[in-house]
Order: structure tokens, then sequence, then C-alpha cells
């Protein structure tokens, strides 16, 4: 295998006449029944705490103190899988001190979107067959017809969670598997799920001491929190495959795009056709006015001495992997 971790080619698997690698054929077991309902309880669950929390807010509004909780969790959960999950653990766009890799791999496990190693390991593999045969998630599975898009754009936002997939920990993220911190956190995931859903309604609790302080928390803070952050990373899936420019050399039928609208939803996750064509690079936000909170993050750790060896693209290689000559930068243009 070559260097599949950080999300460029595999060597070991048949070429198409597209020139790109796809995945070997296998039989993948169907998930269990008991799988499938926890899935369906992670992302139905959270839609459940929007719907009550509309139905609130258009009878008593919304507590500063709920709209602190939501902002707040959002902020902490969200850059522990743009920064933690992705750019760090999937990605090695740096190295962090040992207490802040793990309090970055707990931030992201509140996410709600998986353990840290099943989602590494997954994600390595969109990298590895991005919009060919082994992706877990392109739009582009059922065909190019508007309605075989629509099922794809189905299928890559929440649909693929309920399909088969090969999800091997030791092939995709060998690094990670040796890595005790980062197992032991994935193995706690399910505790870190329940503490995500009570830790904002503790809060709520003992910013309020009342009841309706603890609900508030619990569905702001929680539910509609959870939902809204685990639909900015579908998006990133969806949208960011389906619409938006392609600026920058991806490989043959790479379809990864930059999608603006998602930017502070998604913290900066959206510039996803950089990112497809630089996976390592710390910054998916590369031009002036792209927005990209994770990067800034990451900037501010390193400036604390908090991590080190950060992959930060620098102008030549901006320009080199930019594909119409008139939007590479000038000597000012580097963020
Ligand atoms: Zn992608
Ligand atoms: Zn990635």
């Amino acid at each position: 295998m070559k260097s599949s971790v950080l999300g460029e080619e595999l060597s070991n698997t048949q070429k198409v006449k597209t020139g790109r690698t796809t995945a070997p054929q296998q039989n993948v077991p169907k998930p269990s029944m008991l799988q499938q309902t926890i899935t369906a309880l992670m992302i139905v669950g959270p839609l459940g705490g929007l719907i009550a929390a509309i139905v609130i807010f258009f009878g008593h509004g919304i507590t500063l103190v709920d709209l602190l909780l939501a902002l707040i969790f959002y902020a902490i959960t969200g850059h522990g899988v743009t920064a933690g999950y992705h750019r760090m653990i999937t990605h090695r766009a740096f190295t962090a001190r040992r207490w802040v890799k793990i309090a970055l791999a707990i931030s992201g496990s509140l996410a709600f979107e998986g353990a840290v190693a099943t989602w590494a390991a997954q994600h390595r593999r969109h990298h590895a067959y991005s919009d060919v045969t082994g992706d877990p998630h392109s739009p582009y599975i059922y065909g190019n017809s508007f309605k075989e898009k629509v099922k794809g754009a189905f299928h890559s936002h929440v649909g693929w969670l309920f399909t088969p997939q090969s999800i091997d920990v030791e092939k995709w993220a060998p690094d990670i598997a040796k890595d005790k911190d980062l197992m032991f956190i994935s193995k706690i995931f399910p505790l870190l799920t329940i503490i995500s859903l009570t830790l904002p309604a503790l809060l709520g609790y003992l910013f309020t001491f009342t009841a309706a302080g603890a609900l508030g928390g619990f569905i702001w803070g929680g539910l509609v929190r959870i939902f809204l952050l685990q639909h900015s990373t579908f998006a990133v899936n969806s949208a960011c495959h389906l619409w938006g420019k392609k600026p920058f050399v991806t490989r043959e039928g790479d379809e990864a795009r930059n999608f603006a609208p998602l930017a502070i939803l998604s913290m900066g996750e959206n510039w996803h056709n950089w990112h497809h064509s630089v996976p390592r690079s710390a910054r998916h936000g590369v031009r002036r006015h792209q927005i990209d909170t994770t990067a800034r993050f990451i900037w501010t750790l390193e400036k604390l001495r908090l991590v080190k060896d950060v992959h930060w693209p620098t102008k030549e290689q901006i320009n080199s992997r930019t594909k119409i000559t008139k939007y590479r930068l000038g000597n000012s243009d580097i963020q």
C-alpha cells in the first residue's frame, strides 16, 4: 500500500479506463438490525430535537443560556471533528502534544459522528477512491442523470450510513490502530455520546437552577447542535461533491468542489476542492476571504506551541495546483 493514509491512490488495486484506481470487489456483510437502529437513532434523534426546539421557540422563544450552550458546544465539538478527527488524525496535517491530541479526539467524539478510528478509516477510503467504485459516499454512485443525481445526493448525505461498508481500521488506519489513546477513545465512544447530551443539560441547570434550563440545554446545546453539525459534515460529502467551483487540480473523475455557502457552518471544510487537491494541507480556504476557522484554530494552537509540524500551503504550491493562470496568487495574496 502506498501512502493511502494521506488520501492518495492505492497501488495494489486494478486500474480502470479513466486511469483511476477503484476498490477491488468485496462482499461486505449488511449492517445488523441493531447497528441500523443505533445509526437511525443517532440521525433521527437530533432531528426530533430540532422539531421540539422549533415548537418551543414559537411558544417561549430561546434563552441566552440555550443559545450560548448551542454555540459553544457547536464550536468545540465541530473543531474537534475538523481540526482533530479530520486534519490531524486522518490527514496528519500537524502533530499535537499528547493531551491536545486526546482533547481534540474527545471533542470530535462528542459530535455524534462515529468513533475516531472508524471515522478516519472511512474518510481515508473516501480520498483513495473519490467518486469512483469504493468511495463510501459518492453522489455519483447511480449515474449522472437528474434522477440518478437526486438519488445519489441522498446516498452521499445520509443514505450511505445505512449501506454495507467495509471499515478496516487495520488496513486504512494502521497508525491509529497502534495509538492506544485513540483506540481507547474509540472504545468509549458510546459513553462520550451520553456525555455529549447530558453535559449541556447539566450546564443549563447549573446556570438557571430550573428544570426548564436543563431541558433547554439538552435540546439546544445537545440535540439541535448535534443536528446542525452532523448535517454540515454530511453536506461536505454531498453538496461539496455536487456544487461549486473546481479551481484546483485533482485526479480525473474526482468531483470535490469549493462550495462557499457552507464556510461558516463547516468551519472551512467546504473548500473541498483544495482539500482533495492537497489533502495534507492544514488550511483548506487558501484564498483571501475564504473563511476557515479550523485553520485559524490550528494557527492559534501553533502559536501557543501546542501543535507543531503544521503543513501550511505555500504560494508556490497553491499556484502549481491552480488550473487557470489568471487565478494564480500574487505576492500579496498569500494568507
Ligand atoms: Zn470529499
Ligand atoms: Zn479529508
